[in-house]
């Protein structure tokens, strides 16, 4: 029996309906843009195996360092133990993160990571004797899977069957081009002395479609929560690590987020690994004799050390002047694609921040979401060509690890514009 076959006689694959999807493609190596098949056929693949990878696939750094840590330490608990891996990797974040980032707090993937993130802010105000409930977020959110993500997500078609599970939320659209002065004004009758918390994918809303908005609404936003005493929490876990241009999306802003959650290219894509970070008030507010105060969350996993080493070996990499340069050049080479994308009459909406480049594909009639069968005849296109982009709806982007050629680069673009003629 091949892989794919043995595969769908046994497994259940994400986001996918299991009954109509094709059988899988069996990878078998992966090095810098490009993963291989079994028969040797190769993917570029420009979506960085869903956000995760930052370096290319198998970087022998990262291998080499995970593969010291694997004969020294796999794993350790972490409570009442702990690691070099950890410590270091905390010391060299914190650095990197806005300034009043002070604690790291480990879990292992992007929703945890938001999990603890709300569980910080709700038990924040518990602590203090002050509890609060509310939460505002952003329609078209998307903050993982689990169920506290889910409740703090955008409601869809994806949510629908749990819906009575998940608590309330308040909801503001985006503050997109044009839509910013709305925002505001409908944001100024929501924030109120009772919000514990407001949550937002920086600049960039990933899973919602690639939405995109500029830094100086999202700072009124902050500034009009911070009014009110509610905690702001970035999730950077799709915008982090030099995907928007800067190291981290919040450096576009002046106003600080007082927690952050991080993950996708925290192990530039090796291993599952995740943090959240917090101000010092907020780990203030869990001192105390009280054991009650303590903030009980854990996972088995916690801060593993070869997941830590993983990490460390991506920053050194994303701290070489030459990433810096490759990040800069994916850059300007989105900006001259966007140009051309703009003239194209099958195109609307072009976007772009950093190293992501999106746009609509226009669709008549049909309507635009994530089951329009546009989707899949733009998947299969690129896929057939040899390039992996899954479009978000009738979104496509390109979201390409830095290590990316520009030939590899003007592969995609073309392939892209092949796609456009055809429809
Ligand atoms: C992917 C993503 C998550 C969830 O991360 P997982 O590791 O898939 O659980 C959370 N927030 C954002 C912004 C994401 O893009």
């Amino acid at each position: 029996m091949t892989l794919p076959n043995r595969d769908s006689a046994v497994i259940w694959h994400p986001f996918t309906q299991m009954q109509t999807a094709p059988l899988p493609i069996p990878i078998v190596r992966g090095e810098g843009s490009l993963l291989f098949d079994a028969s040797g056929r190769s993917f570029l693949d420009m979506i960085s195996s869903w956000w995760v990878n930052l370096h290319g696939h198998s970087h022998p750094h990262i291998a080499q360092r995970v593969s010291e840590q694997l004969n020294t330490l796999e794993h350790v608990i972490f409570a009442d133990f702990t690691h070099e891996p950890a410590v270091r990797l905390a010391e060299r974040l914190l650095p990197l993160l806005p300034t009043n980032q002070r604690r790291v707090f480990y879990s292992d993937n992007g929703s945890t990571a938001v999990e603890v993130a709300l569980k910080m802010a709700f038990q924040y105000w518990h602590n203090l004797g002050q509890p609060r409930r509310r939460v505002v977020a952003f329609e078209d959110a998307y903050h993982g899977d689990t169920f506290g993500a889910m409740a703090v997500g955008g409601r869809s078609a994806f949510t629908a069957p749990f819906v009575p599970f998940l608590f309330d939320v308040e909801y503001l659209p985006a503050p997109t081009p044009g839509r910013e002065e709305a925002v505001l004004e409908q944001a100024r009758h929501l924030f109120a002395d009772d919000v514990a918390a407001f949550i937002f994918e920086p600049l960039v809303q990933g899973a919602g479609g690639m939405v995109m908005y500029e830094p100086e609404p999202i700072q009124a936003l902050i500034r009009m929560a911070r009014q009110h005493g509610a905690l702001v929490i970035a999730d950077e876990v799709m915008t982090g690590f030099g995907r928007t241009g800067k190291t981290f999306a919040c450096h576009y802003l002046t106003e600080q987020p007082d927690l952050m959650c991080l993950s996708k290219g925290l192990t530039g894509g090796t291993m599952a690994l995740s943090v959240t970070t917090c101000t010092a008030a907020i780990y203030e507010a869990f001192l105390s004799t009280d054991r009650y105060k303590t903030l009980f969350h854990g996972h088995s996993f916690t801060a593993n050390p070869v997941a830590c080493a993983a990490s460390l070996a991506s920053l050194d990499l994303l701290q070489k002047p030459e990433t810096e340069q490759a990040i800069a050049r994916i850059v300007q080479k989105h900006q001259t694609f966007a140009d051309t994308l703009r003239q194209h009459p099958a195109v609307e909406n072009v976007r772009q921040r950093g190293t992501i480049l999106a746009f609509d594909l226009r669709v008549s009639g049909e309507g635009s979401s994530y089951f329009n069968s546009i989707r899949d005849v733009a998947y299969r296109y690129l896929l057939d060509r040899g390039i992996l982009m899954r479009p978000l709806g009738n979104v496509l982007y390109l979201l390409p690890p830095y290590c990316t050629t520009n030939e590899q680069l003007d592969e995609a673009y073309s392939a892209i514009l092949g796609l456009l003629d055809t429809l």
